[in-house]
């Protein structure tokens, strides 16, 4: 009776998705993007942050990947107190008990690079809900700037690791968010590529490792040689995606006491990223650890959530077979008021985000008790060191 009742608020949870989601779609939005089609659409009015039923009732859980919008290009100050506000009103909404915010993963020498020292204070309020990591406004365009050096001289590497400790001192819980390759999907939206097993990555490892905290990695996988595909259309991206996975796994061998968190996984963008590939290598790499990332009615390849609502059976095995391995990070961009409307990309996906909340639920709800749990908030503990209240 119970699975019958279950089954029954699946299906009508899917069917508001699709109702909201049509209602949603913005002529021209790409669906493939960072959250979906949301361009134009209003917090409040924005259907899936009204989330359906099935998916109100999820248990607790934590969010390991989160960006603070501290403004636009319309904006002359900063507003990061308004985007912890907006984090904390949405984590309330869909029960989620704290979130991980880190800088997006910037490019070397930007003009408005920022890292985890821009919004400390702003999350400081919310002690035990909101925590930091950092790295991805500073060392990691430190790496970025030269992505295919064989050595690194003593002063740099020096440097690196000031750099590094200065971040956890500062009372980062990791690094984040750092970048092998990380293809654009706007304009307005870095493309970046290093390789993995960059000097600097290895010696990156060395220090989580000894600190005991997780590095959380973007890298877009590419097995072999060729182009982005059809639906990454942002001229930013190369002609040909130079292939990772053999240096990937150098920098999981490397060094086992790093616990690296391969941020996005079921959320594929190069067609590359498949069960079967995830699977390869969690056998492989005791330390390797994936965050899911849910879009839900993507009509891309390889999604952990199909286009009807239902996790996909091989994504669904995989998290059976490797219970500890799996956390959830919905990738979702959270801006204040002001920075609502502004055509740089955190202010665009601010707005298109949201619906990653709703399907980070949806998932949870149909794992298994225990597995759940272990995803919401058990994993996260162990793999972050932190405790969830
Ligand atoms: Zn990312
Ligand atoms: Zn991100």
């Amino acid at each position: 009776m119970t699975s019958v009742l279950h089954r029954i608020a699946l299906a009508l949870a899917a069917l508001l998705f699709l109702t909201a989601e049509a209602a949603a779609q913005a002529p021209g939005a790409r669906p493939g993007g960072p959250g979906g089609p949301q361009r134009g659409a209003r917090p409040e009015a924005a259907s899936p942050d009204a989330p359906p039923a099935a998916a109100r009732a999820a248990i607790p859980w934590v969010d390991v990947h989160t960006h603070l919008v501290g403004g636009g290009q319309r904006l002359g100050a900063q507003d990061y107190d308004a985007a912890a506000a907006a984090i904390i009103k949405a984590m309330d909404e869909a029960n989620v008990r704290a979130s991980f915010v880190m800088p997006t993963p910037q490019p070397a020498g930007g003009a408005g690079n920022y890292d985890q020292d821009a919004f400390l204070s702003a999350i400081k309020p919310y002690r035990g809900r909101l925590f930091a990591m950092g790295g991805g406004g500073s060392i990691g365009p430190m790496i970025l700037a030269q992505p295919d050096a064989g050595e690194v001289d003593d002063a740099r590497r020096e440097r690196f690791v000031t750099m590094a400790k200065a971040i956890l001192d500062a009372g980062a819980i990791g690094f984040g968010e750092m970048t092998v390759t990380h293809l654009s999907h706007l304009e307005q939206h870095s493309y970046h590529r290093a390789r993995p097993d960059h000097p600097l990555f290895l010696l990156l490892a060395d220090i989580a490792a000894q600190r005991d905290v997780p590095i959380d990695l973007h890298m877009d996988p590419v097995i072999e040689p060729g182009p982005a595909p059809a639906h990454m259309k942002s001229s930013r991206n190369p002609a040909t995606l130079v292939p990772n996975l053999a240096q990937f796994e150098v920098l999981l061998a490397h060094n086992r006491a790093a616990r690296i968190v391969w941020a996005h996984a079921g959320w594929d963008q190069t067609e590359h990223w498949t069960a079967d590939l995830a699977r390869r290598l969690l056998a492989a790499h005791a330390n390797l650890y994936m965050s899911l990332k849910v879009q839900p009615r993507s009509p891309l390849r390889n999604q952990a959530l199909g286009r009807d609502g239902q996790i996909a059976p091989e994504w669904k095995q995989l998290m059976v077979d490797f219970p500890d391995r799996f956390v959830m990070g919905t990738d979702r961009f959270y801006a204040g008021e002001n920075a609502a409307g502004g055509t740089a990309a955190g202010a665009v996906f601010a707005e298109r985000t949201p619906s990653l909340t709703v399907g980070a639920r949806i998932l949870l709800n149909q794992l298994p008790p225990d597995l759940a749990r272990k995803v919401a908030i058990s994993n996260v503990e162990k793999i972050y060191k932190v405790k969830i209240d």
